[in-house]
């Protein structure tokens, strides 16, 4: 039955056609902001203040906030929970306990449902001015924008290990991660649904982003210095970030083992060689027993070498099969039956 059947005689009013109906006004786009927050009520009123009034100057696009309290032992909560109760936009996801910066990414981007999702953090070290930035890039034409950090305010001791690590990171891995990129960025939503089909536990967000491809450019800024408190960030949790970022996208320390195998393997054969001709053309010299020895001794040591390498060769597929990640992305399909096509 078509539109027209059911439609009264001509006598009514004039039978709206399909033709006359006015198009439906296009849905403005949503932009979900991911925020975590851990220990941060000295400064989070400042910066949900300052978030707030940036985006108000952008009337044409409609706001998520989703601020992630990671397990905060102060009064955190309470604050995400009036800024919640005095504005629709926010919705505040409590975790049970302290995960750490990246799970609180993670269950932020679960989470979001906008057409692009932005990851910030709250101590205004990100500026809120920025992130519109990030959206007009993505307006342009862009999936993934990176704000990199042209100049930072952190100490010394910060900006020289960040910039070391960064270039070691680069070079030995293949990913290509934007130098001097934190967590702040952009995911237009094809890529924020593909990011959340990433499940590995030890997770370094920013790498992962990077490795992904689609269309990614770059806004530049100035980090600031922390509005309040303190880094949440010890040396300690550094480390481990700085290591998983590094494990997560290299086996080269593995092939290394194996590289390592292959030398001494060699140079053991040659001190094999080297004891065996001691131990004929000069006995005289040749404690008795030490041929043998230095033969067992070496031969062991080589091969010993060499196995480690075979096996971390297999822990090291093993290790990426347990990440579990998606095989391929995929940007389209064009053409051919779209879904929910009969047949
Ligand atoms: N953060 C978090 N969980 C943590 C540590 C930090 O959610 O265990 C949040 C923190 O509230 C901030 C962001 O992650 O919004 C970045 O942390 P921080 O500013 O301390 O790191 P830094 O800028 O010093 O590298
Ligand atoms: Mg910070």
């Amino acid at each position: 039955m078509t539109q027209q059947d059911i439609r009264p005689p001509a006598a009514g009013p004039a039978p709206v056609t399909l033709a006359s109906v006015p198009p439906e006004p296009a849905r403005r786009p949503l932009i979900s902001y991911v925020l975590p927050v851990y220990d941060e009520q000295d400064g989070i009123a400042a910066f949900h203040a300052e978030l707030t009034a940036a985006l108000a100057g952008r009337p044409e696009l409609d706001f998520e906030l989703v601020y992630v309290n990671d397990g905060s032992r102060d009064g955190s909560l309470a604050l995400l929970k009036d800024f919640a109760a005095g504005d629709r936009r926010v919705r505040v996801v409590d975790l049970a306990r302290n995960f750490g910066h990246q799970l609180a990414i993670t269950a932020g981007l679960d989470l979001a449902a906008g057409d692009a999702v932005i990851i910030m953090d709250t101590d205004l070290q990100d500026p809120p001015q920025v992130s519109l930035e990030l959206i007009d890039a993505w307006r342009g034409g862009a999936e993934i924008v990176h704000a990199r950090r042209r100049s930072r305010q952190d100490t010394a001791f910060k900006r020289a290990t960040a910039h070391l690590y960064y270039r070691l990171l680069r070079s030995s891995t293949e990913v290509d991660i934007p130098l001097d990129t934190g967590d702040f960025r952009l995911l237009d939503r094809r890529v924020a649904d593909e990011l959340c089909r990433y499940r590995e536990r030890s997770r370094f967000v920013r790498g992962i982003v990077a490795s992904m491809g689609y269309h990614q450019s770059v806004v530049s800024f100035d980090r600031d210095e922390r509005f309040a408190g303190e880094t949440k960030y010890p040396l300690r949790k550094m480390a481990r970030l700085a290591v998983d970022g590094m494990t997560s996208f290299s086996t080269t320390p593995l092939k290394m083992i194996t590289r390592l195998g292959f030398v001494v393997l060699v140079l053991s054969l040659a001190g094999i060689v080297y004891a065996l001709a001691m131990k004929f053309l000069r006995p005289e010299v040749t404690v008795s027993g030490w041929t043998m020895l230095m033969v067992v001794v070496l031969f062991l040591g080589g091969t010993q070498m060499l196995s480690l390498g075979v096996i971390g060769t297999y822990v090291g597929r093993i290790y990426r099969e347990t990440q579990g990640r998606p095989l391929y992305l995929v940007r389209e399909v064009v053409g051919g039956p779209g879904p929910g096509a009969d047949d």
